[in-house]
């Protein structure tokens, strides 16, 4: 089983993957790195020749998909071909891959390690090594470079036929080393590793997990690797993890959104992606799933975002004197893109937000539908016609863009928090300087990519991506005077810091804040329609939604039977990787995202709730050795109002069950917060219903109901969840300004 695992080696700087041929190897299988949170380094691959492949067994999907990948990131590799199985050469699949590789760019090599050193180390060549060869000229036209294996001796007799043949030889050898036994597998390893180190050799990033002799030999060999990788500080993925999440998703952008430089995922400044920051500074986003990183961003700083204001300050002429019909059709057309490219986009957001892919799905549908909605509203922004007092004059309001708005946005939404602000501003005229979440830059990119393909001109987007700097670029935003407003989603504590901060300048402020939903169940309730309406909204995005359900108010005499059905219903969920099929809710978006939840349900258990299911999380487990950012679905009931989940967005997986008697009691304790975006509750009354709705003091009220966003419907919060609405024919009062003109006659 370890062999054919570890054929056909993919080897990548100082980390490694192997790909397998049928079923993933599971490396972590050693319970000595179960445990380790993972990453894997596959941005080496942009490194030029920096590692090499190994065909072996023979072709495979994945093979392809390699190739792919590559393709995408404009990284060229060496692909041996292992001695061993010159006999795939007659196959005529194994030899399309070949010459695939070959008409990429690729070196061609013929890898060997049986035939000339270690099993012969005396011999010829074998005649086995001789028909590879010969085999590979037929398909690729050249000799292939033969890899001299870092152990052992080539014999004499073979270097001279290879010479005399036309071979390139690659000596991996860094000196002549005592071989002691083939089966010595530190010294063999250490041959690598000196192997690695030497700069004279081509391709330093290989490592060959792939070895001939005993499984055990295999095995003990790739431990070592895998632990010398580590020492360096890379991390390692299992090949299902990297094949899955990372060469299927980049083949599958290789189909359709091929112009977007994911291999070194950029800012995009004029219509062009921005591969490297000023400052030289990189960030990494990470898999929420594993804990790994999938990429790097260019930190940039406040140079370029005066350098994308600058830009979208000289687009904004242009663009907001198109008529509200070419805008439109770009909207429309960028609309289309992404549900063209709707299982690309998913994969993107999947990758890093981690929720489950249909869930991504789910947003990017509902991310487009902000587009089309804004096509549509930008021919009808309609101005006014007063009847004047006045004879001699006629008065008319019309409305205006309101210039460049800068676009700050969060995670948890990473597509449709974008689509639902550029479809406004874009719609009436405004151009934007956006800065995506440091956590989920990509889906901005890749709607960036689409966008441009949809015919946006230059400038009219700018996107600054950055970690580092959030806080001089958001300020830089706030207090430049050529930004004319500022549409910020997140959370109630940096709205506020925006607030302040455009204070000077004056600027629109659109503020979509955090929220700390009551969700109230009557007794008169529907309660298997309340249960799945209160699970719908509090565990969606694994309750990383500012309109979640924060504080379930149950009628007492109700309490048990709604807190049991929910827990039936909560402990069937299964947590994983959002491309695993079976995945219902994934991770949280970081380690401090999970200590957060974790103190809220520590808090309330410790003052007397009781968890119904969940809640069980193992704080001595430390970060490092836990896998991803996982918190187990957690039912709470006894909650008391002086609880932490009764007063701050817990914005995890944790719902809490609070009771109460009156209806009175019931809309003052959902009152009783300062938020107020979304709240819902359930009951038959149709009074009590209109009594209730009218008293909640929020943004959006969910009556029997809780699926409650829509781009048709203005979304947004009262007290500190924010001010402005977004989508809806509203949204676009965010973006524009009314100008009254009167006009003496
Ligand atoms: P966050 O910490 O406020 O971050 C949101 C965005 O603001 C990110 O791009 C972040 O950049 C940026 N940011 C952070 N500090 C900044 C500063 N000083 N100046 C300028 N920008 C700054 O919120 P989050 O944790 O990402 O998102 C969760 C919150 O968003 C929750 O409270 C949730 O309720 C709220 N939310 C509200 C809505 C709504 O429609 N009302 C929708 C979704 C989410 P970095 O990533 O670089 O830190």
């Amino acid at each position: 089983m370890i062999r054919t695992c570890l054929t056909a080696a993919v080897a990548v700087a100082l980390g490694l993957l192997s790909i397998a041929h049928s079923s993933p190897v599971n490396i972590f299988e050693k319970p000595t790195l179960q445990k380790r949170s993972s990453a894997h380094i596959i941005r080496e691959c942009t490194v030029p020749g920096s590692f090499a492949v190994t065909f072996d067994d023979g072709p495979s999907a994945w093979t392809h998909e390699l190739l792919d990948y590559l393709k995408i990131r404009g990284t060229k590799a060496t692909f041996f071909v292992n001695g061993l199985n010159y006999n795939l050469i007659t196959d005529p699949e194994f030899s399309a891959v070949v010459k695939r590789t070959f008409d990429e760019g690729h070196q061609i090599g013929s890898h060997t390690w049986g035939h000339m050193s270690l099993a012969q180390p005396t011999t010829d060549v074998s005649s086995q090594m001789r028909q590879l060869d010969d085999a590979l000229l037929k398909i690729i036209g050249v000799r292939p470079v033969y890899m001299r294996p870092p152990y052992g001796e080539t014999s004499p007799s073979a270097l001279q036929w290879l010479g005399d043949n036309g071979y390139k030889v690659v000596n991996w050898n860094v000196d002549s080393r005592d071989w002691q036994h083939p089966l010595d597998f530190k010294s063999d390893f250490e041959g690598y590793r000196l192997a690695l180190q030497n700069p004279a050799a081509s391709s330093k990033g290989y490592i060959s997990l792939q070895h001939d002799a005993e499984q055990a030999t295999a095995e003990a060999f790739g431990m070592l690797a895998i632990e010398y990788v580590l020492s360096k500080g890379a991390k390692i993925m299992t090949v299902g993890e990297c094949l899955n999440a990372n060469l299927r998703l980049m083949s599958s952008l290789n189909n359709t959104i091929g112009n977007l430089e994911l291999k070194d995922p950029a800012g995009f400044l004029n219509n062009k992606f921005v591969t490297n920051a000023r400052s030289g500074q990189r960030f990494s986003i990470f898999d929420p799933a594993r804990g790994s990183e999938i990429a790097t961003c260019p930190d940039m700083n406040v140079e370029e975002v005066e350098e994308a204001i600058q830009a979208a300050k000289k687009a904004l002429p242009e663009w907001g004197q198109k008529t509200a019909r070419e805008r439109s059709v770009i909207l429309r057309k960028w609309y289309e893109l992404m549900l063209e490219n709707e299982m690309d986009l998913a994969k993107i957001l999947t990758w890093e937000n981690g929720k489950p892919l249909a869930e991504a799905l789910g947003e990017i549908r509902y991310g487009a539908q902000f587009f089309e909605w804004f096509a549509e509203e930008a021919k009808r922004l309609y101005g006014e016609i007063i009847p004047s007092p006045a004879q001699n004059q006629r008065m008319i309001v019309i409305r205006q863009p309101l210039g460049v708005v800068g676009v700050i946005t969060p995670w948890n939404f990473p597509s449709a928090m974008l689509t639902r602000k550029f479809g406004a501003a874009l719609a009436v005229g405004c151009t934007v300087v956006t800065k995506p979440a440091a956590e989920t830059p990509l889906s901005c990119l890749a709607l960036c990519e689409l966008g441009r393909r949809a015919g946006l001109p230059e400038g009219v987007i700018g996107v600054v991506t950055t970690h580092a700097h959030t806080k001089a670029v958001g300020k830089h935003l706030c207090e430049s005077r050529d930004v004319s407003g500022i549409s910020f989603t997140g959370s109630t504590a940096v709205g506020k810091i925006l607030l302040k901060q455009s204070a000077d300048t004056v600027k629109k402020m659109s503020l979509e804040l955090g929220g700390n939903a009551p969700f109230i169940v009557f007794e008169d309730a529907d309660i298997d329609k309340a249960v799945d309406a209160a699970i719908l909204s509090k565990f969606r995005n694994s309750g990383q939604t500012c309109i979640s359900v924060n504080r379930l108010y149950v009628h007492s005499s109700i309490k048990d039977e709604f807190g049991e059905r929910m827990r039936a219903k909560v402990a069937k969920f299964n947590m994983g990787s959002g491309f695993d099929k079976g995945t219902t809710h994934g991770p949280l978006i970081t380690e401090a995202a999970v200590q957060k939840v974790h103190l809220h349900v520590e808090d309330a258990l410790k003052q007397g709730a009781k968890a119904l299911v969940g809640g069980d999380f193992d704080d001595k487990d430390s970060a490092a050795s836990r896998i991803g950012y996982f918190y187990p679905p957690t039912v709470l009931t006894d909650m008391k109002n002086h609880m932490r989940i009764a007063n701050e967005e817990t914005f995890g997986p944790v719902a809490g069950i609070f009771t109460f008697e009156t209806e009175e009691e019931a809309i003052e304790l959902a009152n009783s917060t300062r938020m107020g975006l979304a709240g819902y509750f359930f009951s038959k009354d149709m009074s009590r219903c209109w009594r209730v709705a009218e008293k909640m003091q929020v943004g959006m009220v969910g009556v029997n109901n809780s699926a409650i966003s829509s781009e048709v419907a203005p979304f947004g919060g009262v007290k500190e969840s924010g001010l402005g609405r977004e989508g809806a024919r509203q949204g676009l009062e965010e973006y524009t300004q009314y100008k009254y003109i009167n006009m003496g006659i």
